[in-house]
């Protein structure tokens, strides 16, 4: 549980006096900002999760004070476990959360299809410039032969005895903090509120069927590692006709050996050996547009950045692009032959308070590269 150790009323902005009405319209406000369908902020998924679950917490008059007297480990005491919010629509949160519609649309209508994950995994330089990329997926179709109802075609379902059509029925658990009651899918439809009594013989009376699908996903050029790309409907068809869920593509960028990444900017280093960085040299160094040639002055010292303008990453869906840094590192010998060692310490014993020049810390210029 992601907010295991956060303050609940903290996650929806109150006040821990605040009372139920403004406990519910803070939620309302935030789940309005934080909502997949609205935001495109790339951890809004993941906040919006824990404001819902920190208001499924303390909308409860008897979690609420579970959490008052013993927080977060007695709410784990009392057996209460947040629910695992698919996302639904907002339309779909808020009426499971108030009982009404956001977008006073009446009805939901038929049950929405559940949202479906993947992962993809691209390299760093194809972050950098963007691309479609194929993911296949396995995504419950509408069966085409009974059109989703699950029936024999000539039959029809009948309505469910268990919940008598509603699709949900209340769950009591008990703990020793007393008893939770939570509403739940009726075990016996799974929601839909009717059952097949002739089953279709194409999907077993399932109404849908599992089949692979191949999604050609744009991935636009300086996407983060973790950053889900949503593909609306694209997931599991709804149940009875109803409409789509949704795809989310989680993309992992992969390490790149050669660069680190920070933001949109990107942090490299180059290796002169003390001769270079005492006499000058020009030194070849990646980028992600393919390798540069880099001209060091005489008397380069460690710990140096030389900043690349426009070098990093492209702002996603903005114009502009970050820098590259490269952080220059001076290689001191690390075995030298007599002859050499001779020449050092002949070119040592010719140094005088001219030769080194006291500049700024070596500490402070890393500060700066890494910034
Ligand atoms: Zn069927
Ligand atoms: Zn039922």
């Amino acid at each position: 549980m992601a907010t295991a150790e956060r303050d609940l009323y903290e996650l929806l902005c109150v006040q821990r006096g605040a009372t139920d009405a403004e406990i519910k319209k803070a939620f309302r406000k935030l789940a309005r900002e934080l909502h997949p369908d609205v935001s495109q902020e790339p951890d809004a998924p993941e906040r919006f999760k824990e404001v819902a679950q920190a208001y499924e917490v303390l909308s409860n008059a008897e979690t609420r004070r579970l959490y008052d007297q013993y927080g977060h480990a007695g709410l784990r005491r009392g057996g209460f476990t947040p629910t695992d919010f698919d996302f639904g629509s907002l339309g779909d949160i808020f009426s499971a959360f108030f009982g009404d519609d956001l977008f006073g649309r009446g009805s939901r209508g038929p049950g929405r299809g559940g949202d479906v994950g993947a992962s993809v995994r691209i390299e760093l330089a194809e972050a950098y410039a963007g691309l479609t990329k194929r993911v296949e997926l396995e995504v419950a179709r509408t069966c085409g032969r009974c059109g989703g109802d699950g029936a024999e075609p000539g039959t029809a379902p009948a309505t469910c005895g268990t919940c008598r059509g509603a699709g949900r029925v209340q769950q009591v658990s008990r703990s020793v903090f007393g008893e939770f009651v939570r509403t739940g899918a009726c075990p016996t439809c799974s929601g839909s509120g009717r059952v097949v009594e002739t089953p279709c013989e194409e999907c077993a009376g399932e109404g849908r069927r599992l089949e692979t699908k191949a999604l050609d996903v744009e991935i636009p050029p300086g996407i983060h590692d973790g950053q889900q790309i949503r593909l609306r409907g694209e997931g599991h068809a709804g149940a009875h006709g109803g409409p789509g869920g949704d795809v989310y593509v989680e993309v992992r960028v992969a390490r790149d050996d050669r660069f680190e990444r920070d933001g949109d900017d990107i942090l490299s280093s180059v290796d002169l050996t003390i001769v270079q960085a005492a006499l000058g040299a020009t030194v070849t160094v990646p980028t992600l547009e393919g390798d540069l040639e880099l001209e060091f002055e005489p008397g380069t010292q460690p710990g140096e950045v030389r900043v690349l303008r426009g070098k990093g990453m492209p702002v996603l869906q903005r114009f502009g692009r970050g820098d590259q840094r490269v952080l220059v590192n001076v290689q001191v010998p690390h075995r030298v032959s007599d002859e050499q060692r001779r020449l050092l310490e002949q070119f040592e014993a010719g140094s005088d308070e001219h030769t080194y020049r006291r500049d700024e810390g070596f500490f402070e210029k890393l500060r700066s590269a890494l910034r």
